[in-house]
């Protein structure tokens, strides 16, 4: 399966049971909309509302142009995953190298701003001994109590309430859920009263309030990918198209082992960018502009990398192709032939062009037919693209976990008008992946969109606990 590049979640789909929030909807967009003075940024266009079916959602209040920046969002709680915590901010996740002049004992700070905010709970939670919590959830492979430990401590710091996620709709747990999860308030409470902790400062921490914010967390976490940490989301953006709208490209996800073969220095060497800029892409351009076709120019650039040789012709192959008609095919002979022609026009050869037939090609497109994302390009210019590649040899695709309050309420569908992409920390960005109207409910994916409709239901059903009848499910996409 090809990693999972957007956000887990769950549909509202009952009644949520903060309802009285709903009222005033729009003062949940803001946060902060004391003043209306002309230094504030303006508020988000988005107001949260009651929806027939899911709950809550989120909708535009006016048009939003694609690939324009909706709002942003910082974490109610966030936490580094166990590999990540001597490599990542202890509070933003940034990556940050160990001798950062901020570092504190095990943990790292990218600044004095993240080690200031973050003082009150880390000297709570470095006066515990967590190694048998960690041990416990490692050997079960648990993040979520991470982040409910996290929480404890902001709140015995005081830098928030035990009541903080009551506005998130919780999963229902079963029995089973329960009575491990007291195992785990057991460690959790335990690694506090070791380090000198009173009852009056723990009366918080019983199991209800711990199964309520497990409960909570299990739907409304992230996991947070950093664009210009994972080494397949890198490869991906080098491999976007430069010539995409806005800031919004298209990408093919693979394997990271699959690049194991030729990565080198040479993949993110500028040699295929040599061969594309060569070429005269005009009339590809045209042809795709005017028929909204994307997926060409994720072809052209995979043919510029097998002319330049920093990866083979058939480097797609493990992909799942989809099926295509015979139409399909023949309006790729016209696209094949425009990039064929712009090929031969800036002087390659035959025998560079080989590969390039309609065979290739449409394999080709059937691959990236049904593994392509649409992908927020994270860096400003082709430059900073590789410049990020080149300086990243990280394989990790998580850096840690977070809860957020507005991204909670937006519902899923399998076409998605908003993605969330996280650039550098932890805080969320939510991008409009296509024009959106005044009105319209944004959406993003829970799950990975590439899969086929079966593979989705399953895994929204079993992990968020809801059918999908978005348009694309209901035409059996
Ligand atoms: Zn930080
Ligand atoms: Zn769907």
């Amino acid at each position: 399966m090809l990693p999972l590049h957007l956000s887990k979640r769950f549909v509202q789909r009952c009644f949520p049971p903060a309802n009285r929030l709903l009222t005033s909807a729009t003062t949940t967009t803001t946060g902060d909309r004391r003043s209306s003075s002309p230094n504030q940024p303006p508020p988000p266009p988005i107001q949260v509302l009651l929806t027939e079916s899911a709950g809550r959602g989120v909708f535009a209040t006016r048009s939003i142009e694609p690939g324009q920046l909706i709002h942003t969002a910082k974490p109610l709680v966030s936490h580094p995953s166990i590999s990540s915590v001597d490599k990542v901010c202890y509070l933003c996740l940034k990556n940050t190298p160990k001798c950062s002049e901020f570092q504190v004992e095990k943990v790292v700070f990218c600044s004095e701003e993240c080690r200031e905010q973050a003082k009150g709970f880390y000297e709570v939670e470095k006066e515990a001994d967590w190694s048998a919590l960690i041990a416990y959830c490692r050997t079960r492979g648990l993040k979520y109590p991470f982040l409910a430990k996290r929480l404890a401590c902001m709140v015995i710091s005081g830098v928030t309430s035990a009541e903080c996620l009551d506005i998130l709709q919780p999963a229902r747990l079963s029995a089973e859920m329960i009575s491990q999860m007291e195992e785990e308030l057991c460690l959790l409470r335990g690694a506090f009263e070791d380090s000198g902790m009173n009852d009056k400062q723990l009366t918080f921490l019983n199991i209800e309030w711990y199964a309520g914010v497990l409960a909570r967390i299990r739907i409304n976490a992230f996991r947070i990918e950093l664009a210009a940490n994972a080494y397949e989301d890198l490869l991906a953006l080098a491999a976007a198209s430069v010539e995409s709208e806005a800031s919004v490209g298209n990408a093919v996800y693979m394997l990271p082992s699959f690049y194991n073969h030729d990565c080198g220095k040479t993949l993110y060497s500028s040699g295929f960018y040599e061969v594309e800029k060569e070429a005269d892409w005009s009339a590809l351009i045209a042809y795709c502009r005017t028929r909204g076709l994307k997926y060409p120019f994720l072809a052209k650039r995979l043919a510029c990398m097998v002319i330049s040789g920093v990866t083979s012709a058939e480097c797609l192959d493990i992909l799942q192709p989809a099926r295509l008609s015979v139409e399909m095919i023949s309006q790729m002979e016209e696209e094949l032939c425009l990039l064929r022609g712009a090929f031969e026009d800036s002087g390659m050869n035959d025998k560079q062009l080989t590969f390039l037939n309609i065979e290739w090609y449409a394999g080709v497109l059937a691959r990236i037919r049904i593994n392509a994302f649409r992908i927020e390009l994270a860096a400003h210019s082709y430059e900073d693209l590789l410049a990020l590649a080149a300086a990243s040899v990280e394989s990790e695709a998580s850096v840690g976990n977070a809860v957020y309050m507005l991204p909670s309420f937006y519902n899923h569908d399998c076409d998605p008008n908003t993605h969330i992409v996280w650039v550098e920390n932890v805080e969320a960005r939510l991008k409009a992946l296509r024009e959106i109207e005044a009105g319209e409910e944004l959406r993003i994916c829970y799950i990975d969109a590439s899969m086929d409709r079966d593979a989705r239901q399953n895994l929204l059903s079993k992990g968020f606990g809801f059918e999908c009848n978005c348009p694309r499910c209901m035409s059996n996409d």
